[in-house]
């Protein structure tokens, strides 16, 4: 049984917060205070850039792989490549149910009537219940996404049993270019085609040159949020740009 998650997570910050991005990856999967740590991941447009990181500290981290099963096929595949190339060694993928799907999506059509429907049966429950078993998981959530951001420190309490690690919280989008760059990282097919951003098949689309790196996700539609975080143990809507699993985004999994 770990001690009170307010304190721990005060005293990580006040321990790492001059350290680097990869200095508090490091500290985070061998300190005590952080439990049973898994990373979520995307694979997306800049998911690359913490799996990286993961693979040198500790590939046998658990990394939480959410398949909508609505996923483009260059995902599917860029996941098998980056895990490979990597040595990440312990993905697991999470799916919905058969029976969830079979109750509340037989036909696959959900989405094309109730986005937030789909979202929460395909990509929420899925993950909330892989992350029950897990005290901290690994983020790709930053300051500039947003004002809500703005002040982000590398720890956060989530739940009274949970925490939240954002080891990019200082990074900018140069940072992340450079890193890929630097590293000669495999980037996800999509971002040649004009997906700077990507999510679902059928909630994708490319982008123009001078629109937001998001505005292909669910474009034409009211919908601006992925609704995949929990504070104090209940879902709450985010919009994309704040989302946590995509690295641009969750990556959470949008
Ligand atoms: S992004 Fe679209 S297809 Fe994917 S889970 Fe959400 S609504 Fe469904």
């Amino acid at each position: 049984m770990l001690p009170d998650i307010g304190p721990r997570v005060a005293g990580l910050n006040e321990r790492y917060r001059h350290h680097a991005a990869i200095s508090v990856m490091e500290k985070a999967l061998a300190d005590p205070d952080t439990g049973r740590v898994a990373m979520v991941s995307s694979f997306g447009a800049e998911s690359v850039v913490l799996l990286h990181m993961v693979s040198l500290i500790a590939p046998a981290t658990p990394v939480l792989f959410v398949d909508t099963m609505m996923l483009f096929p260059e995902t599917l595949a860029y996941q098998q490549e980056v895990a490979s190339k990597l040595g990440l060694s312990e993905i697991r993928t999470i799916r919905a149910t058969k029976a969830a799907l079979a109750l509340d999506d037989p036909d696959g059509t959900l989405y094309q009537f109730n986005t937030d429907a789909c979202c929460n049966l395909r990509k929420t429950v899925p993950l909330e219940t892989a992350l029950a078993g897990f005290d901290a998981w690994i983020t790709g959530r930053k300051r500039y996404q947003g004002a809500t951001r703005a002040e982000i420190d590398f720890f956060e309490v989530e739940t009274p049993n949970r925490m939240k690690i954002n080891p990019l919280a200082h990074w900018g989008r140069e940072d992340l270019e450079e890193y890929m760059v630097q590293n000669r990282l495999p980037r996800h097919p999509l971002v040649a085609k004009g997906y700077p951003s990507i999510g679902c098949a059928p909630c994708t689309s490319p982008v123009k040159p001078g629109e937001d790196p998001r505005a292909g996700r669910w474009r034409g539609s009211q919908k601006t949020e992925c609704g995949i975080h929990f504070i104090g143990g209940k879902m709450v809507r985010v919009k994309p740009a704040e989302d946590a699993t995509e690295g641009s985004d969750k990556d959470k999994v949008a």
